[in-house]
Parts: structure tokens; C-alpha cells; sequence
């Protein structure tokens, strides 16, 4: 939908100045300082499709890198992974499910106890097949990646549970098949627009309204309930529908929820406190809501954090003129800074990062940690989960990385050239490079855990 007109609407914080009350000939007037006001982005958007995780320069530089043999190793080596992945065989066959059921341990859902594995293998091999479409332009890729989501559209009615886990399947799972139809849209819409145009009723019926709801209401629990990875999925899912089905109102709706939503992705919620690098780096580094959690969390909340700022920097691309699409560079590169805390935590010292007995960067004792209050006092009607968290998680899960740092250090590095602030996030990067991402091997399993993120940033970002 190109040529739409854009309306350029800023974040403007409306303050007053004085803190009093001042008498004038019209009487007394309060100039007490009113609280800030935000005003709502309610841009029309250009979609120059793809734009969601990546766009068409971004396949082609990869592309031609791999054709002409220039691509850095690494590079090379995370193409072959993921033609090696389970989930882009060519003779990939889906497994639908009538309904996702998340949650659910007792099995009062009719339809028995929790069941979703299928579909975050099939939601995975919907977007990796993709993936491979573009960089081999080999049709056996696209057919398997359209049959795949073709399948489901005709076979799966909904998501639920009887509790709220059912939440994470509609964000996790919803923003990965709308990427993978997001990059394969010309090839479906071309072979059948019918079933295209299916997929998107798909898309927003049963996932994007339940991304919407959650975002909303939160089941009904008070705001911050919810950890921060709740909000990041459902606004990730919500976004990339969003750009799927070309609505302004969707793609407005997460931009004003990251900088002015009720739950715990509101960047200011997401954000717990910044301090100054303990280890003398003069970076700034910031601490993440579940940062005293644990470290799995923790870890999760930033590389979903690093897929939604990484799909909405794409789509400023061709929207340069809203300049609150570039979520990476909000509250002064807030976002850099959290992924060098977490970073920072759990990064091993020396040249053996994998060396479980080897010293950690960093100690517990030395990580800055602001009190955090969790459901202490809130509007919660059960009033027995609270908790305080006087220091950073030090915990079982650290030091198990996940991918995404990639997309940290591809961007903050070589895109914005910053040429400081993410020392961290650069030395996960280099570790775990080639990243790859789920493919059934043993490095990332195939919990749900594998599936939280889309992956496979080496191959996408990575340049030298
Ligand atoms: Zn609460």
C-alpha cells in the first residue's frame, strides 16, 4: 500500500514548568505541575513488504553474499545449519492441531491436556522454510512453507486453556507464522489469493485478538501481573499482523504500548533502573524486570525485547518520517543498555565461555540492583504471590544464552556505528556465533523455551 499519505505525529511530553498556585486578576489558578502526557502516535504507515524481521535488501545482500562466496564463514555456516534444520526438510509434513491448548495442567480443557509442541514446530518451519526461500530461491522451500501454513488455516479453530498460559502460544507462535507469511506473501498471494487472504483472517482471529485482549485486560489481574515476557510476545504478534494485514490501528496500538502501556513491556516497566558498568567499562547498563527472577527469564525478556525492535526498525524503513519505530534507540539506547546487564551477568570470563567452572564476568554482589516490588499491595484479587527482589537471580538458568545477541550487536554496532555501549552484548554475540536457532538439535532443544525467539541472526545480520 505505498503512497498512503504519512502523518507525522511526534512524542510530545507536555509539561508545565511552575508547582503552585498564582493569584491574578481572574482569580486563583493552579499551576500545579501536571502529570505527563502522552500523545498517542496515530500514524498511516507505507508497507514496502516485506518489513517485518527483514526486508527485501536484507535477503538480497545475504543472498548475493552466499552466491558470490563473499559471505563471512560464520555466515556460511549458519546457511548450512539451517538446511540441516528438522523443520526445513523439503518433505516437511504439518501436524495441525483443532485448537493449541498452553496451559491446562489438569486437562479440564475438552480437548484434554496441554498440547502445542506441533505447533511451534510447524510455526518454526513455516518461517525457516521462508527463510530458505529467499536465499536459494528454491520452490520446494516456498511450496512446503505455504502447505504448511495452508494447513493450518484449514484445520486449527483457536487457541485456549483453562488458564493463562494459553497467552504465550497466541504471542510466541503468532509472531512467528505472521513473519514466515510476511515473507512468503508474493509467492502465496500469487499462487492463490484466496488462501492468502485466508491466512490473514487466520492470523487475526486467532491469534491477534487474543494479543489484544491479553495486552488489554491481562486476565483481569492488576497491570505489572504479568512479567514483561507476556507483553513482548503479544506485542511482537500483534505488530507483525499488524504489518501481514496492513493495519494502521494494530501497528499504532503496540508503538503507544511501548512507550506509554499499562504492563510490563511499557519500555519504562520493561526497565528497572540503570547504573554504571561495575566493571569500570564506563558503559551504562540496565536492569531488566525479571532480572531477579531468574536468568532464564531475564534472558528470554531481552532477546524477545531484540526480535520486536529488530521488526519494528525494519518497518521505519519505510516509514523514515515516525521516528517512534526505531525502539532501539528509545530512552537514550535503553535497550542496548539491558542487554548489556543481562549480558554482562551471564557471560563467562576467559577465553573458555562454556567452561561451567570457570569465574563468571561479573558477581552477584557486584551487579547494581534496584529493589523490586512485585505484585506487593497491587490490584491483584488474590493477594498471596507477592514477592521482593532484593538482587539480581543468580540462579541455575545463567549462562545458558539464547539467540538474539546478534541482533544487539549487528544493530547497535553496524548500523547505527555507535562504536561504544555494547561491549556485552558483542562478546555473546562472538560466543555463540553462528547463533542458528531451534532445529532440533541439542544445542537450544526443543522446549518451549527454543521457540520464544525466531533466531538464526548470524545469518541474517551478521556482517564483518
Ligand atoms: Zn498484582
Amino acid at each position: 500500500m505505498k503512497g498512503k499519505t504519512m502523518i507525522l505525529s511526534s512524542l510530545v511530553l507536555l509539561s508545565a514548568v511552575q508547582t503552585s498556585c498564582q493569584e491574578n486578576e481572574f482569580g486563583t489558578i493552579d499551576l500545579t505541575m501536571p502529570e505527563e502526557v502522552y500523545v498517542p502516535v496515530e500514524a498511516e504507515y507505507t508497507y514496502n513488504h516485506p518489513c517485518a524481521m527483514f526486508n527485501q535488501a536484507d535477503f538480497d545482500r545475504v543472498k548475493k553474499s552466499l552466491d558470490d562466496g563473499t559471505a563471512p564463514q560464520a555466515v556460511k555456516d549458519e546457511f548450512a545449519a539451517l538446511k540441516n534444520s528438522r523443520y526445513t526438510l523439503k518433505s516437511y509434513q504439518p501436524t495441525v492441531l483443532e485448537y493449541i491448548v498452553r496451559g491446562d495442567g489438569t486437562g479440564i480443557t475438552a480437548d484434554g491436556k496441554e498440547h502445542y509442541q506441533e505447533a511451534m514446530n510447524d510455526a518454526a518451519a513455516a518461517y525457516q522454510m521462508a527463510l530458505l526461500w529467499k536465499l536459494t530461491g528454491d520452490e520446494a522451500y516456498a511450496e512446503a512453507s505455504v502447505r504448511v501454513m495452508n494447513a493450518w488455516v484449514a484445520g486449527c479453530k483457536g487457541i485456549k486453556s483453562n488458564d493463562a498460559n494459553q497467552m504465550l502460544a497466541a504471542g510466541a507462535q503468532g509472531y512467528t507464522f505472521a513473519n514466515a507469511g510476511e515473507i512468503m506473501r508474493d509467492y502465496y498471494q500469487n499462487k492463490n489469493p484466496q488462501d492468502f487472504a485466508k491466512f490473514k483472517e487466520w492470523m487475526l482471529t486467532v491469534f491477534a485478538t487474543k494479543n489484544k485482549d491479553f495486552m488489554t485486560r491481562h486476565q483481569g489481574t492488576c497491570d505489572e501481573h504479568y512479567w514483561s515476557n507476556w507483553d513482548l510476545v503479544n506485542m511482537c504478534s500483534y505488530f507483525a499482523i499488524g504489518i501481514l494485514t496492513e493495519d494502521d490501528e494494530m501497528v499504532n496500538f503496540v508503538v503507544n504500548y511501548f512507550y506509554n502501556g499499562v504492563g510490563n513491556g511499557y519500555i519504562k516497566k520493561l526497565i528497572r533502573g540503570t547504573f554504571t558498568d561495575p566493571m569500570g567499562s564506563g558503559e551504562s547498563i540496565a536492569q531488566n524486570q525479571e532480572s531477579g527472577r531468574d536468568q532464564g527469564h531475564a534472558m528470554m525478556s531481552v532477546a524477545v525485547t531484540a526480535n520486536l525492535c529488530q521488526m519494528a526498525y525494519t518497518f521505519s524503513l519505510c516509514n523514515p518520517s515516525v521516528s517512534q519505530l526505531d525502539f532501539f534507540a528509545a530512552d537514550d539506547n535503553a535497550v542496548m543498555k539491558m542487554g548489556e546487564y543481562t549480558a554482562l551477568f551471564n557471560l563467562r570470563d576467559g577465553a573458555d565461555q562454556d567452561n561451567k567452572i570457570g569465574s563468571w564476568l561479573t558477581t552477584p554482589d557486584k551487579m547494581p540492583f534496584n529493589e523490586f516490588r512485585y505484585c506487593v499491595d497491587c490490584a491483584c484479587k488474590d493477594k498471596n504471590h507477592s514477592a521482593i527482589h532484593t538482587a539480581v537471580a543468580n540462579d541455575e538458568g545463567r549462562g545458558e544464552l539464547r539467540p538474539g545477541w546478534e541482533i544487539f550487536y549487528n544493530h547497535y554496532a553496524k548500523v547505527k556505528k555507535l562504536g561504544s555501549g555494547y561491549k556485552y552484548a558483542k562478546q555473546a554475540a562472538d560466543k555463540m556465533r553462528p547463533e542458528c536457532g531451534v532445529d532440533g538439535s541439542d544445542r537450544y532443544g526443543t522446549n518451549s523455551g527454543a521457540f520464544d525467539q525466531l533466531g538464526w541472526g548470524t545469518l541474517m545480520l551478521y556482517r564483518e
